[in-house]
């Protein structure tokens, strides 16, 4: 049978007209049959219970009271009059009010006849009242299609203004069905269908807005969150698998001399199984003839740097330079240092580029770069200007990778002119972002879901948990005892104050008046305190760290500049100040900065007296977690999807009906099935993959998804 179009306008259909569409399209982005079809409700309300009205409660939610109009009333009040009806049954009376429309409702009321009145309930000087009530008459309510569960859809304040109610929608969307018959276009395959024990698309659609029963319903709901997620993971997927077959990528064969005299010579510790995985997996990418293009996630001091070296001794190997980029210039100091003295003993040319590299220095890398015989860049954002040119840039990586945009790592593509005097477009460089914000699973599947993820889930052996308490202002006297303690065990310490944007003259305040409180309690000479914060001078800033690096001062007391990355190994105490400003992740990072060494480490969270429920999770999660994936499992249920780093620009969580954080289980199942007819038939030309190739041409229509660059 012939479907009916429903790229058709709402505007034909009845009960919708030309205003109505218009403010529908306006409010509600619904244009066509097919939009309306896929407006979900959000909620849906038991109507099968009726109540009477002695048996009405003071907090009852929505109710639903059979009875009488008794008498009808117009009261002036303020601003017009309100019209209140008394609604009687047989065990007592109540209230109708209108606020609004008080002329045509008075006038299309009648009395003494039987109605169901459908709303809120409002206790006030001893009567219930439900104000704006939806009416029926009984006799209508018996005639018309009434499903236990009724469809609450969404709405706005214009659309109840124009009179576009709840009920209207309702009576639109059965206008659609009749219309068209419930008879829709399935978009799954049979076997799909088959193996997951879905509903058809038609019978989902029709118990998703009149559902039948609770089990339809949730049948219903469930093949259309399948559905949803289905579809965009066929699009991450089969862009991941785009990229690898169109980009172009050096091929990385050769495992050379360098990586093999510093795997034997060089390295200072034995590799965990988690970073000997990971480096297989790099290795593995850089061979294929594709670019890589892959997300390296590892808790903090889980040793990402290693992997990152290893890796770029591979491309050294194989006659390429390679840049490694840090958001901050403490931090690429750190990694260039590091690195340095890593590779001392053996001839591999390493430099530093930041925005305090001084001219002179500047040239100098500049020639080294094109004349190739730099092999390690190391710096931060400096090296996106494009004055600086590789000759043949083979492997960037980006440290911390939320701190740099989509746009920046797309950069990074042109600094290498490999095959450009051929006239050939230049081959990318293979790029590999670390991120020590642990992405929890489902967000990563989704948000990332077209990179490719290594993940190092296993720390260095010997690691001690942190040991995480949390403190009371009051409690400050016995904290200063305890960080005395340990510094008489000659450790250092990290006392963090929040830095925000929008306060930040009162906390540059409260940071000055800390730092003033902890210098009367550790006095000069016996006590050296550090202080950094980003009203300083980069000089400056470096010159403190440096001190606190090198042992000269037993405490920092800093903002949150020290945030990312720093390490210094001796430090084993971080008292966090006003602790319940900090998000959880960020508090993680923090603790982060200790137990580094072989010492046991302890991170005191400072917290006012009073917190919200919210704040006091976020307390309780850090001090029985050291994990931070666990943590950022609890960080995305407590702050959902879209305050998470990363998600605003990636548009795939606006979604309809499914959520990624509840529908953790369909998300999956959805992943798995998208590989698995993917990797069978990339194209979708098997006859049977037909109706999900018609689906998929539908939602990618338009929309620049091949864009090269995730
Ligand atoms: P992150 O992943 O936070 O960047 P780093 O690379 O800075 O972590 O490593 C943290 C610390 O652990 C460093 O001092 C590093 O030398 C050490 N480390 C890394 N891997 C190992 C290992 N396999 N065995 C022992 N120590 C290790
Ligand atoms: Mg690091």
């Amino acid at each position: 049978m012939a479907f009916t179009n429903l790229h058709t306008s709402i505007e034909y259909l009845k009960g919708v007209g030309s205003a109505r569409a218009d403010i529908l399209r306006k409010e509600l982005g619904i244009r066509t049959m097919s939009d309306l079809l896929h407006f979900f409700p959000n909620r849906y309300i038991d109507r099968t219970q009726f109540f009477k009205v002695n048996g009405l409660l003071q907090n009852s939610a929505e109710v639903q009271v059979v009875g009488k109009i008794t008498n009808i009333k117009t009261v002036q009040q303020k601003r017009g009059s309100r019209l209140v009806a008394t609604f009687s049954d047989d065990t007592g009376s109540m209230e109708l009010v209108w606020f609004k429309g008080v002329k045509w409702i008075k006038e299309s009321l009648k009395i003494n006849t039987p109605y169901v009145a459908f709303g809120k309930v409002n206790w006030f000087n001893g009567t219930f009242s439900m104000p704006h009530p939806e009416l029926e008459l009984v006799k209508d309510y018996k005639k018309s299609l009434q499903s236990a569960m009724q469809p609450v859809y969404p709405s706005t304040e214009l659309l109840s203004k124009k009179g576009i109610t709840n009920r209207v929608v309702a009576k639109i969307m059965q206008n659609l069905f009749l219309e068209v018959g419930n008879k829709f276009q399935e978009t799954l395959s049979e076997d799909v269908i088959k193996e997951l024990n879905l509903l058809s698309k038609s019978e989902a659609l029709f118990n998703i807005h009149f559902p039948q029963n609770q089990r339809l319903l949730t049948r219903a709901q469930q093949r259309l969150k399948f559905e949803e997620l289905f579809f965009i993971q066929l699009q991450l997927i089969r862009k991941n698998m785009i990229h690898k077959t169109k980009i172009k990528g050096f091929v990385f064969d050769t495992i050379g001399t360098v990586f093999n005299t510093f795997y034997k010579n060089h390295l200072p510790f034995e590799l965990t199984n988690a970073q000997k995985r990971v480096v297989k997996e790099l290795r593995r990418d850089m061979s294929t003839g594709a670019q890589m293009n892959r997300l390296l996630q590892g808790d903090v001091g889980s040793g990402k740097t290693i992997v990152a070296l290893l890796t770029m001794l591979i491309a050294i190997d194989n006659g390429f330079q390679t840049a490694l980029i840090a958001p901050t210039e403490i931090l690429a100091n750190q990694h260039f240092t590091a690195v340095s003295e890593l590779l001392s003993g053996m001839d591999i040319q390493v430099k530093l580029l930041t925005g305090s590299t001084k001219t002179k220095e500047r040239r100098i890398i500049h020639e080294v770069l094109e004349d190739g015989s730099l092999d390690i860049l190391i710096g931060t954002h400096a090296l996106f200007e494009d004055k600086v040119q590789f000759k043949n840039l083979g492997l960037a990586i980006i440290d911390e990778q939320h701190r740099f945009g989509v746009a920046q790592r797309a950069k990074m593509w042109m600094k290498s002119p490999v095959g450009a005097a051929e006239g050939v477009p230049p081959v990318p460089p293979h790029i590999l972002v670390m991120t020590a914000t642990p992405i929890p699973r489902t967000l990563a599947m989704s948000v990332y879901g077209d990179l490719d993820v290594s993940v190092i889930d296993e720390m260095p052996p010997g690691r001690k948990q942190i040991v995480t308490a949390h403190r009371y202002d009051s409690n400050r006297l016995s904290v200063f005892k305890f960080m005395k303690e340990e510094i008489a065990k000659g450790r250092q310490v990290y006392v963090v104050y929040p830095l925000i944007q929008e306060s930040q003259k009162l906390d540059f305040k409260d940071l000055m008046d800390g730092y003033e409180s902890i210098s009367r309690e550790f006095p000069n000479p016996q006590y050296q305190i550090s202080i950094v914060h980003g009203q300083m001078k980069a000089a400056d800033k470096d010159y403190e760290m440096d001190r606190f690096f090198k042992g000269e001062t037993q405490i920092m007391v800093a903002t949150t500049v020290i945030e990312v990355g720093v390490n210094v190994p001796n430090a084993s105490v971080m008292v966090i100040e006003s602790a319940e400003r900090f998000g959880l992740s960020q508090l993680h990072q923090l603790r982060g900065r200790v137990g580094r060494g072989a010492e046991q480490s302890y991170c005191i969270l400072m917290t006012s007296f009073k917190l919200t429920s919210e704040a006091k999770t976020r307390m309780e999660t850090m001090v029985k977690t050291n994990d931070g994936f666990e943590i950022a499992e609890v960080d995305l249920k407590l702050r959902g999807p879209g305050d998470l780093m990363g998600t605003q620009q990636s548009g795939v969580l606006n979604l309809r009906i499914a959520d990624i954080v509840k529908d953790s289980i369909i998300l999956k199942k959805a992943r798995e099935m998208a590989f698995k007819i993917l990797k069978k038939d990339p194209n979708l030309i098997d006859e049977k993959h037909r109706n999900i190739k018609r689906a998929y041409q539908e939602v990618t229509r338009g929309k620049a998804i091949w864009a090269n660059i995730s």
